[in-house]
């Protein structure tokens, strides 16, 4: 943690995770740190999943960075470095999460942005942040595999900044939620955790040997959407999880090998499964994920933890990020007369 306080620009309370874990990451403090105060996020017991589970269950909330997702963990490391080495704009192919966050992490370090969108296909409210932040939005008429190759040939021709996760200061920053998982629990068995591109679950392996632990890693693909599980590319992956509607995952090689490494596991859940273990997270547990976040849950609900008994779910990204799904995935609103007879029956039911 940083020793002075004014080093954390522009804020008080917990410093973001650069400063938290200096020591960790490759920044010295002298470099000009674009934080908004992400990471230190909660973890919470799931009792009623840990019931249906038989081990102990824990929620680990990335919903509560400040853009709404975990993509901040490796955007104020990714945007850090690429103002702190001179660029002045920074490039991401995205689902969503990773536009609003590079959107985010971009205005506040006085860089331009631009996003390559699959076409239709991202979240309301990830559309809504990356615009609202200033970012260029460009709507491509593909799929985000092909989004991502061409932004990494971009980036070979132009002094611009590719942010996504192959990214290796991504990595880094994504680690941190690895290591406050052992320093707040001191030991997890297994860790569930939706894949989509593979850097995430990469990073946590990354973080989790970095404090000498190895929990087994169960990594949840969607099934219109699982070439990790399938073995091979799927040309035109299809899920309600948007966030990991992905068909040929840039980091491939090194999910694989950690997932070997923790002797985990790779599996795929549906729609249908997912959906449920979505709605059951905010009608039982009171927490609001958004879909693709919901596949962890999914996952072991379906599959089980073997031996393990104490798990850390990781919930990727805050529900209200897609407000369309939950209005289609939830109950209607109840009309009502402003009469007090009428309100009577409509509150009792
Ligand atoms: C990006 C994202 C994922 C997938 O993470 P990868 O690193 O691409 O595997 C899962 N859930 C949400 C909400 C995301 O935004």
């Amino acid at each position: 943690m940083s020793p002075e306080p004014c080093a954390i620009r522009g804020g008080h309370g917990h410093p973001g995770l650069i400063h938290r874990f200096l020591d960790r990451l490759p920044f010295e403090a002298s470099d000009p740190i674009v934080t908004l105060q992400e990471g230190s996020t909660p973890l919470v017991l799931a009792e009623r999943i840990s019931e249906r589970v038989g081990a102990e269950v824990f929620l680990k909330i990335e919903g509560a960075n400040p853009t709404g997702s975990f993509k901040d963990r490796g955007m104020c490391c990714a945007v850090t470095a690429a103002k702190r080495d001179g660029a002045e704009t920074v490039i991401c192919a995205s689902t969503g999460n990773t536009a609003a966050s590079a959107a985010a992490y971009a205005a506040r370090g006085g860089l331009g942005c631009a996003v390559l969108v699959p076409d239709g296909k991202i979240a309301a409210g990830k559309l809504a942040q990356a615009l609202m932040h200033g970012a260029r939005v460009i709507a491509l008429k593909g799929n985000f595999d092909e989004a991502l190759e061409l932004v990494r040939e971009l980036t070979q021709r132009h002094p611009i900044a590719l942010v996504n996760s192959v990214n290796e200061y991504r990595l880094q920053g994504q680690k941190t939620a690895g290591i406050e998982l052992v320093e707040e629990l001191g030991t997890l068995d297994a860790l569930a955790i939706p894949v989509g591109n593979a850097g995430n679950i990469t990073a946590y392996w990354k973080g989790f040997q970095e404090v000498g632990h190895s929990p087994r890693l169960f990594g949840f693909q969607a099934a219109g959407a699982a070439p990790l599980v399938l073995g091979h590319r799927v040309e035109r992956p299809e899920t309600v999880a948007s966030a990991i509607r992905i068909g040929n995952p840039a980091r491939w090689e090194e999910a694989m090998t950690a997932m070997t490494q923790s002797a985990g596991r790779i599996e795929a859940v549906t729609d249908d499964e997912i959906l449920d273990a979505y709605r059951f997270l905010a009608a039982e547990e009171g927490v609001f994920c958004e879909p693709a976040s919901a596949a962890s849950v999914a996952g072991i609900l379906k599959f089980g933890v073997g031996e393990a008994q104490r798990v850390a779910c990781v919930l990727t990204g805050h529900g209200l990020k897609d407000p369309q799904t939950a209005m289609e995935q939830s109950g209607s609103v109840v009309p009502c007369p402003p009469e007090l007879a009428a309100v009577e029956k409509a509150v009792l039911g």
